[in-house]
């Protein structure tokens, strides 16, 4: 199948970089499971904002000091210079962010931040920017979407990228050609046995970098999100939003006692729940959100207290088990500033890419942030150096003895070398996390 773009990936970095690509060329959007399956779906907490160039300073210092000044200056000056046009274009869109009485939009905090500059919508952040970029994206003509095929390899040809390889449901070969390639396949998660992700994200955009020579930077950085809420029955662990804390809402030992200052960076009060776990042998601590007003907590927490409800727990009036969880990759295919990758052809952009914003420990609520900047970003590159209706088949000899169809046919091991390649590479660097790894799943 012949087309201008190929993006990989339906989370906010994959359908705004298709947005933001100009309407007269062919895209194709492919996912390996519903549209709706990324994280983005599940974000809860909000979108950082730079809430004017009087801001740009303070979040600078904010993302250094969550990121422990191991971040990338240069991204993170081009993020506090490019927020504002890309959250208004986000506003414009019609994402439903709280606004008070008189339509003023809403911000809220999270750890780290040292003042409210976060947008969202109520708890459900997350959705509701996915459901208003699909709607967007289902009005294009010119976007094509693939649901349930599964990318399993890069097509390269003189050294540059011309597509990729899936599979769909019916275990059929699928060839996709195009003039340029996203990669927006997003975190590592579904490789964990304790992670906040959706199980479906593996880390390809790894794998495949790691099959083909493309430079990936610093798998090792992997963050644990302080509050999960602790079941271990549930292969998904839920998360309990940053911003509850950010509202007051306060972490107890098993007797009821604080033992951190909530608003640390995400790294620090982790750690701290790992040690005080250790010190009193319990696999969770307490979450306490009973000072905060029910009528709040059910209205600005809707999705979190309702699901908390359904396990049993009243967000209002109980004490939370939480524990820490595989939450984000802040590693990944390492990118330029126009987000291209070491491949000719080749983008990434969102979770997946390794653009250097955040340094040792993401900033809570700068992810999404960073998918829309950078989408914008691969878009504007894309738009000014495509070769429309490129031909592929013809230039670069893409017929199916070269593309070696055969060596596709035993997918369900291609899709164990993927796997393991992530794993492996992991490993190589952090070998405290081979239990968490589940190598064997
Ligand atoms: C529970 C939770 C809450 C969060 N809350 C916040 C928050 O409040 N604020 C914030 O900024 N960030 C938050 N994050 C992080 C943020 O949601 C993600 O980092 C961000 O959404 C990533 O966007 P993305 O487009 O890169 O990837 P995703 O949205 O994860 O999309 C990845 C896409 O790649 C596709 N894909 C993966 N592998 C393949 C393959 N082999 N073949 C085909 N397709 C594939 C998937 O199907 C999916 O469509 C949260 C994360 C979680 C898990």
């Amino acid at each position: 199948m012949n087309y201008d773009v190929i993006i990989c990936g339906s989370g906010i970095a994959g359908i705004y970089t298709a947005l933001n690509i100009s309407s007269d060329l062919k895209i194709a959007i492919i996912t390996n499971d519903k549209l709706e399956s990324c994280n983005t779906y599940l974000a809860q907490g909000g979108i950082t904002t730079v809430r004017g160039k009087e801001d740009r300073e303070s979040f600078i210092e904010d993302t250094l000091y969550a990121g422990g000044n191991e971040n990338n200056l240069e991204t993170v000056k081009l993020i506090a210079e490019e927020a504002d046009k890309n959250i208004k274009k986000l506003v414009s869109m019609g994402v439903p962010f709280n606004r008070d009485d008189d339509g003023n939009l809403l911000y809220t905090r999270e750890a780290a931040h040292s003042k409210r500059r976060i947008l969202y919508s109520n708890d459900q952040t997350g959705k509701h920017i996915f459901l208003t970029l699909a709607e967007k994206m289902k009005r294009r003509n010119n976007i094509t979407t693939y649901s349930e095929v599964e990318i399993l390899d890069l097509l390269i040809s003189n050294e540059k990228a011309v597509g990729v390889i899936g599979t769909n449901e019916k275990n059929e070969i699928l060839e996709f050609l195009g003039d340029k390639v996203v990669l927006a396949t997003g975190g590592i998660g579904g490789l964990f046995k304790n992670s906040t992700n959706r199980r479906n994200l593996k880390g390809i955009g790894i794998a495949l970098s790691k099959k083909h020579g493309v430079e990936i930077s610093n798998v090792g950085a992997i963050q644990f999100h302080p509050t999960a809420f602790y079941d271990p029955q549930s292969e998904r662990r839920f998360l309990i939003s940053e911003s509850l804390r950010g509202e007051g809402a306060e972490l107890k030992d098993l007797e009821g006692n604080r033992f951190v200052d909530e608003l640390l960076p995400r790294d620090v009060v982790a750690a701290s729940i790992e040690a005080k776990k250790k010190e009193i042998g319990s696999p969770y601590v307490y979450l306490d959100a009973t000072k905060l007003k029910v009528d709040f907590l059910k209205v600005r927490f809707k999705g979190i207290y309702e699901n908390l409800l359904e396990k049993g727990y009243d967000l209002a009036k109980d004490m939370i088990p939480v524990t820490t969880s595989q939450h984000y990759f802040m590693g990944g295919i390492t990118v330029d500033m126009d987000g291209k990758t070491s491949l000719d052809g080749l983008y990434a952009c969102g979770e997946i890419a390794f653009t250097g914003l955040h340094g040792r420990n993401r900033l809570a609520s700068n992810s999404l942030l960073e998918g829309l900047v950078f989408g914008n970003r691969v878009a504007d590159h894309i738009n000014k150096t495509i070769i429309k209706n490129r031909v592929f088949k013809e230039e670069f000899s893409c017929d199916e003895s070269k593309l070696e169809i055969g060596n596709y046919k035993d997918i369900e091991k291609i899709k164990e070398e993927n796997r393991r390649l992530v794993i492996d590479e992991i490993l190589k660097v952090r070998e405290d996390l081979k239990d968490e790894l589940s190598v064997n799943r």
